[in-house]
């Protein structure tokens, strides 16, 4: 199949009321495990990686491996870059040849997110690359420093007026997920998701899938989510099968590894109901 662009996936999605999963990688196993798992259940799909995955991935490894396994797929593969605060990542992405990036300026003030967002899409479109952008911030990643987000709601009023200012593509909401694993039971906030889905037609992005339940996932489907990004529960799933076979050879480690997580990953499009939607 050709390589496929985030925004035709998203868009089918959004029309058809289905989520399509995103899924980071470090390196084949997981492209393999993800790429397996859409053409087994005939699912579009979107890999990619992010910039604090940098120094286990480096993009000239990683991008080539992902854009040709994405090419030769069955199933409908988009290549996207995930959390990026860098302007320098930023081009370095473009040069590698993602279709799509995202911009966090969550950790910069309202104003500040708004000006770089806005300065990033005017470069980003005029190379033909979608834009995912985040408003409000959804907590658990850390910075340089070791400092940890913090959870802000999106709110449902300044969502479109941002989505007007920057011209991003997709936006990031923050409604009560959190990145990794979850400290404590999360609470999703259904209400305002419902209310920031009235107000913006982009489509719309949950970060902190991992550790959700089944019926979260459904629910935050039917309010309007088209973008669900997973990444702890899969590399958790690799670890899992490892731990399991301690006495197994390096390579066929990595074989159970990748089997663990593209099941993993088959379970997670199935609720997210993209199978069948190729
Ligand atoms: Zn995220």
């Amino acid at each position: 199949m050709a390589l496929y662009n985030m925004k035709e996936i998203l868009a089918d999605a959004q029309k058809r009321g289905y989520g399509v999963g995103f899924f980071n990688a470090v390196n084949l196993e997981m492209i393999r495990a993800y790429i397996e798992a859409a053409e087994e259940l005939d699912s579009p799909i979107i890999i990619g990686t992010a910039e604090a995955l940098l120094p286990i991935a480096p993009f000239e490894w990683i991008v080539p491996a992902m854009l040709e396994a994405a090419r030769r797929a069955k199933a409908p593969v988009a290549v996207h870059l995930d959390h990026t605060y860098h302007f320098k990542t930023l081009m370095q992405a473009l040069r590698a040849g993602f279709g799509s990036i995202m911009y966090d300026g969550s950790r910069e003030s309202h104003e500040n997110n708004l000006k770089h967002s806005a300065a990033i899409a005017r470069i980003v479109h005029g190379m033909g690359v979608g834009l995912e952008c985040e408003l409000g911030s959804v907590s658990g990643l850390t910075d340089e420093t070791g400092h940890e987000d913090e959870m802000v709601y999106t709110d449902p009023a300044e969502a479109a007026e941002f989505l007007e200012r920057t011209g991003a593509d997709f936006l990031a909401v923050s409604i009560g997920t959190q990145h990794g694993v979850y400290k404590a039971e999360p609470h999703l906030d259904i209400p305002r998701l419902k209310e920031i889905r009235a107000a913006v037609d982009a489509p719309l992005v949950l970060h902190g899938g991992s550790g959700l339940s089944d019926d979260d996932f459904r629910n935050t489907i039917d309010g309007g989510i088209a973008k669900i990004n997973v990444y702890t529960d899969i590399i958790l799933a690799g670890k899992r099968a490892l731990c399991e076979h301690p006495d197994a050879s390096y390579t066929d480690g990595l074989c159970l590894a990748r089997e663990a997580m593209k099941e993993a990953t088959v379970k997670k499009l199935r609720v997210f109901g993209s199978a069948g939607k190729a």
